[in-house]
């Protein structure tokens, strides 16, 4: 049985503004800076992705365009060209005020309002989007995560720097064994190119009492 297009049209809006806060979540964790998960993070990525949601309010109609063409638009034209609203026969020298094709009253047809059923019916997705959407890219981030701390433990000296996974290769993930994981991006530390094999902060700063330093000559 094939899925009725205003379902369809939908199931897309809600898939696109999930796609949506996935995309922002993901990115406001990562200039949050932290690793693992932080309820505090959580809160201000889900406050970020909701207001990032505000410029799709105005598109709230699209998800009743099915209803709008087949229930206003295409019934609003056939019945100004003098034919039934709902099948397009002609109404012209016809006695009866019923189709005799498909069996609609002639009546014309009320133009497209946006009501409280459309309000909610885009409320309802946009809550939707939000929380597939924000749960998603916690989920995504939390597992890259796991895998980068797994990959520095079987790191010989426990030192490990990569990108985050996609779609946040813009930001990295550091790790020594004194401080333990850090998120940052490219350019953390001292240069825009993260050196490899990384170089712990505190040494690329000269900041470390027991780092050997050329510029601190005793
Ligand atoms: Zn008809």
């Amino acid at each position: 049985m094939p899925i009725p297009l205003p379902v369809l049209v939908r199931i897309a809006v809600t898939a696109a503004l999930c796609a949506h806060a996935f995309f922002v979540y993901t990115t406001a964790r990562c200039l949050a800076r932290t690793f693992g998960f932080d309820v505090g993070v959580l809160l201000l990525g889900i406050v970020v992705t909701t207001v990032m949601m505000i410029p799709f309010i105005w598109v709230y109609w699209i998800v009743d365009l099915p209803d709008i063409w087949q229930k206003h638009l295409r019934p609003i034209r056939r019945w100004r060209s003098n034919r039934c609203p709902g099948c397009g026969y002609s109404r012209t020298g016809a006695a009866s005020a019923v189709c005799p094709e498909c069996g609609v009253t002639w009546t014309e047809p009320p133009p497209y309002r946006v009501g409280w059923p459309t309000v909610k019916r885009f409320t309802i997705i946009v809550l939707i989007a939000l929380t597939i959407g924000t749960a998603a890219g916690e989920m995504r981030i939390l597992l890259d995560e796991r895998a980068f701390l797994r990959e520095a433990e079987s790191a010989p000296d426990g030192v490990a720097a990569r990108p985050r996974g996609w779609p946040n290769g813009g930001h990295w993930l550091f790790h020594d064994p004194l401080q333990g994981p850090i998120a940052g991006d490219r350019s953390w530390g001292a240069s825009t190119v993260v050196p490899m094999p990384y170089q712990p902060h505190r040494d690329a700063h000269d900041s470390h009492p027991q780092a050997p330093s050329e510029d601190h000559g005793e």
